[in-house]
C-alpha cells in the first residue's frame, strides 16, 4: 500500500513518445493564405472538424487563426471546447446544428452559430431563444440542408442568418452537377436575408468566382490534399508521420517477416521495427509498399502492417540504430494513389498515440 501510494503522488515522468505527427504550421499556413487568394473577393475560412482532419486543432486552430483565418467549422457540438481555446466563439459554426433542445440550448449559451439544417432545427433554435445563426441548403448533395421548398416556410423569415451556406457533391469532377447547385444556390440567395453566401470547398474553389460567394470552406487542402489538378501547384504537404525504431535486428536469407510470412529474405538483411502500426492508422494498405525515410535514404516496409509495429529494411541505412527516427512517405495524392484509401481516410485514420 505504502509504495502504490507514492507512486500515485509522485507519479514517473512521461518519456517522449516514440511516434509522432510531425505538422509543417509554414505549410499549413501557405495553404490556408493560397486558399484565401484563390477565392478571389470572398474569404476563406476552415474546416476544422475531426480534430482539424487529425492533424489536432491544437496546432492547427492557432496557425489558421494567425494566419488570418476568421471562420471556423466544426461537424459536433463535442468539437467546439477545445476549438474556443484558440478561437473566438463568433467566428465558429457547427454544421450538424442542433438536432436536440440540448444542442440548441449549448450553442445559446457558448455563442457558436448552428448551422440550421431543418425546419425542426430552426424551431429548435428559436425555442431556445435564437439568435445569429448559419443556414444549410440542400442544393443536390441529398444529405443534410433545407430544401429549398422549405426556404419559402415563415419559420425562416424568424431566423438571424449571418452565412447561407450550401455543399457541392461532385466539386473534384468536372461534373454537371456543380452548375446545377450553383443555380439553386442562388436562387436560394434571392430567397432568404442573409450576410453572407457560401458554397465551396476546398474543390470548389478551383472552380472559379461564380462558386465563392463571401466565404468559403475548404478543409483537405489546407492539410496537404489535392482534390483536383488546378490545385496540386498551390499547395504543400502538412503532416507526415515519425516514428522511433525499437529494434534493430538481422536476419538470414530465406527467413520471413511479419503475420503470414509474406515477405522471405532473398539474402541477409538488416532490418528494424518501428513503433508505427494498423492502430495508429497506419493501415495495412501499406504491407509491402509503404515507404520510410532516412535523411532522404529509403528505408521500405518489409511483410504485414501489425497493430503496433511494422518492420523496414536498413539496407540503404545500415548506420540506423534503435531509438533513431525514420519518417513515412505520406505526400496525400501520392499515399491515396498507392492505396486506394482517399486522401481525406489518410488523413483522419491517424490515431491518437501520435504526438502532435
Ligand atoms: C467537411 C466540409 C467542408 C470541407 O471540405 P473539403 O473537401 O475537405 O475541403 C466544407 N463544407 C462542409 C459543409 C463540410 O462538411
Amino acid at each position: 500500500m505504502a509504495s502504490r501510494a507514492t507512486s500515485l503522488t509522485m507519479p514517473a515522468e512521461l518519456p517522449p513518445a516514440t511516434l509522432r505527427l510531425s505538422i509543417d504550421r509554414e505549410a499549413l499556413a501557405a495553404n490556408w493564405r493560397a486558399l484565401d487568394r484563390l477565392s478571389g473577393q470572398a474569404a476563406a475560412g476552415a474546416a476544422v472538424k475531426a480534430d482539424a482532419y487529425g492533424l489536432g486543432v491544437a496546432v492547427a486552430a492557432p496557425v489558421l487563426r494567425d494566419a488570418g483565418c476568421r471562420d471556423f467549422f466544426v461537424a459536433h457540438w463535442q468539437e467546439v471546447p477545445p476549438l474556443l481555446d484558440h478561437v473566438p466563439a463568433g467566428s465558429v459554426a457547427v454544421l450538424h446544428g442542433p438536432v436536440t433542445a440540448a444542442d440548441a440550448a449549448f450553442a445559446k449559451a457558448s455563442g457558436v452559430r448552428p448551422v440550421i439544417n431543418s425546419l425542426h432545427q430552426a424551431r429548435l433554435w428559436l425555442e431556445a431563444g435564437g439568435g445569429v445563426c448559419d443556414v444549410m441548403v440542400d442544393t443536390g448533395i441529398n444529405r443534410i440542408g433545407l430544401g429549398l421548398t422549405d426556404l419559402t416556410d415563415p419559420v425562416l423569415g424568424q431566423l438571424q442568418i449571418d452565412v447561407l451556406h450550401s455543399h457541392l457533391a461532385s466539386a473534384d469532377e468536372d461534373s454537371a452537377l456543380n452548375a446545377a447547385q450553383q443555380n439553386r444556390w442562388n436562387a436560394a440567395r434571392g430567397m432568404v436575408q442573409h450576410n453572407r453566401a457560401s458554397l465551396a470547398n476546398s474543390a470548389g474553389i478551383a472552380l472559379g468566382a461564380a462558386y465563392h460567394g463571401d466565404l468559403t470552406r475548404p478543409g483537405l487542402a489546407l492539410y496537404g490534399g489535392v482534390p483536383c489538378a488546378a490545385l496540386a501547384s498551390e499547395i504543400r504537404q502538412v503532416a507526415a508521420p515519425e516514428a522511433a525504431l525499437v529494434q534493430v535486428r538481422q536476419i538470414a536469407a530465406g527467413e520471413s517477416v511479419g503475420y503470414n510470412a509474406t515477405f522471405i529474405a532473398p539474402q541477409t538483411m538488416r532490418i528494424g521495427v518501428v513503433s508505427l502500426g494498423y492502430a495508429d492508422g497506419y493501415l495495412r494498405a501499406w504491407s509491402g509498399k509503404g515507404m520510410l525515410r532516412s535523411m532522404g535514404r529509403p528505408v521500405p516496409v518489409l511483410g504485414r502492417v501489425s497493430m503496433d509495429m511494422t518492420v523496414v529494411d536498413l539496407t540503404a541505412a545500415p548506420d540506423l540504430r534503435e531509438g533513431d527516427w525514420l519518417t513515412a512517405d505520406y505526400s496525400l495524392p501520392e499515399a491515396a494513389a498507392a492505396t486506394g484509401l482517399s486522401q481525406y481516410e489518410l488523413l483522419t485514420v491517424l490515431g491518437l498515440r501520435f504526438a502532435r
